[in-house]
């Protein structure tokens, strides 16, 4: 079921000023393809969880429509929607069992929809098995793990078959090594089922590593949509790239001067086509090369070796961040007593954005075909 976003507008009033209105998400526009997931990432209060609440109902838009296929749902209550909906406090009935969760959605179904007792187990054993948990039918919630509680909590969206999943920060309350775990549980049960998948997320490494499209928000405004690994790859404006990347991306204050990329003095970029201004450089950690005679000088902090990657901790006084973080093969020397460093920039690496409007400025052969926004 493609579910199709336009023009999806919510407005609040302010809880902190009275009379002031809170635009929580602003003309959000887009086609969510069937059977696809798409992580809705950005920071806490970009209006994530008020545009999830929109598609499933518990929340009116101020304007604008929501489409399930060809269905116009705007005005449908949740109830009517089928979608399943899974937060982040895993939310179960504390004193039912593992099976009695699953199957409560089940009992208040009415009309045509309404199943026998025997069709409700077999469904509710059918979801359990998904989610694995079938052997864990007949404990209570305070008796499980909490991935195990949030797997229950996916089972009993699931169960009745919802044309449309919607996951509102689902692994927020797991410790590190479950939140890995269920994450890659929760891809594959999107692929073993094909339900059209929303995944809220405040984290860009998770977004990016479950997502077949993410969508970055701020402050209510959608920046970018596309695949995971093209928005990494090719950032639209200075909040895009900062918010994708571990380790971050260093951002640089620089200027474009006769078709040069300048940053502190040195020229360190051809950059022929871009017209003389101010930018932000932004370049990702494995942009750079170590090389003597580099035209780009940092002053050297610290190598660390990692396994296959070393990564360079540097200084520059254009550097927007206290430290700048270089990762190269480890294939290289590093001579860690040096004063300084010298890279060379690889051209793929490096992004120029406007440094009023802080969009993205592309350089010859950067530019894409198309940039979805
Ligand atoms: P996120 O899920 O990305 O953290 P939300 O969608 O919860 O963000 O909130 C987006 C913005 O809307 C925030 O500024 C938040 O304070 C505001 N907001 C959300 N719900 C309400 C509400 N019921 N009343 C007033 N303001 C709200
Ligand atoms: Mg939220």
């Amino acid at each position: 079921m493609k579910v199709e976003l336009q023009n999806l507008t919510k407005q609040f009033m302010s809880r902190h000023k009275a009379g002031e209105v809170v635009t929580a998400v602003n003309n959000f526009t887009f086609t969510i393809p069937d059977g696809k997931l798409v992580g809705l990432l950005g920071p806490s209060g970009c209006g994530k969880s008020t545009t999830l609440y929109m598609i499933c109902g518990l929340q009116k838009p101020t304007s604008g429509k929501i489409f399930f296929g060809e269905d116009d749902v705007t005005q449908l209550p949740p109830e009517n929607r089928g979608v399943g909906l899974v937060f982040q406090n895993y939310a179960l009935y504390p004193h039912m069992t593992v099976k009695q969760n699953i199957l409560f959605p089940l009992q208040n179904l009415k009309g045509a929809d309404k199943l026998t007792k025997e069709q409700m187990l077999e469904r509710a054993y059918e979801c359990a098995k998904i989610v694995q948990i079938d052997e864990l039918m007949d404990r209570k919630p305070s008796e499980l793990s909490g991935g195990q509680q949030q797997r229950v909590a996916i089972a009993r969206a699931l169960v009745k078959m919802p044309r449309v999943l919607l996951l509102d920060e689902p692994l927020s309350n797991l410790d590190a090594r479950l939140r890995l775990q269920t994450r890659e549980e929760i891809k594959r049960i999107q692929k073993e089922t094909k339900i059209t998948t929303v995944f809220v997320t405040h984290d860009q490494e998770e977004a990016m590593s479950i997502s077949d499209m993410i969508v970055v928000m701020k402050l209510g405004i959608v920046q970018q949509i596309g695949k995971p690994q093209d928005v990494y790859n090719s950032p639209a404006n200075l909040f895009v790239a900062k918010f994708l990347g571990t380790p971050p991306i260093n951002v640089f204050g620089g200027e474009v001067k006769g078709g040069k990329l300048c940053i502190g003095g040195e020229e360190v970029l051809d950059v022929a086509g871009v017209s003389d201004c101010k930018v932000y450089v932004g370049i990702r950690p494995e942009g750079f090369i170590l090389r003597e005679d580099g035209p780009f000088t940092c002053k050297l902090q610290n190598v660390e070796v990692m396994g296959r990657d070393v990564s360079i901790v540097a200084t520059n006084n254009a550097s927007e961040n206290p430290i700048i973080r270089a990762i190269i093969d480890a294939d290289n020397l590093v001579d860690t007593n040096a004063e300084n460093v010298r890279f060379a920039l690889k051209p793929n690496k490096v992004f120029l954005f406007d440094k009023e409007t802080e969009e993205r400025i592309y350089l010859d052969g950067q530019k894409p075909t198309e940039i979805p926004r």
